[in-house]
């Protein structure tokens, strides 16, 4: 992989690390259930897109405790202040870092 690839990867998925632990401290009830994902696992998700952050590892899934899941505005809110983009699903909420972002 050529330096600046790898440099630009590094610092997309040291935002998004950076990104995550500044959520996890304003939502504390708030768990990742699937991170970083292989392209075989990745593969084999039922709806898994080709393209996933995931395997980037600069998407994460995560889930509440029971009963704390915060306000989806609030979460999108605080989500956009550190350049990570929100999505609802059925079972968990997806969060990865915005697309266009670059350091
Ligand atoms: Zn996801």
């Amino acid at each position: 992989m050529d330096e600046v690839v790898y440099d630009t990867r590094m610092r997309r998925y040291s935002r998004f690390v950076w990104g995550m632990h500044y959520l996890r401290t304003r939502f504390p009830t708030m768990s990742v259930t699937s991170w970083g994902r292989s392209p075989a696992h990745n593969k084999g998700l039922p709806g898994s897109d080709p393209a996933s952050q995931h395997l980037e590892w600069t998407a994460a899934d995560v889930v509440f405790d029971p009963g704390t899941e915060p306000e989806h505005g609030t979460l999108v809110a605080a989500a956009r202040e550190v350049g990570i983009e929100v999505q609802k699903e059925a079972d968990h909420t997806h969060l990865e870092l915005v697309t266009g972002w670059l350091p």
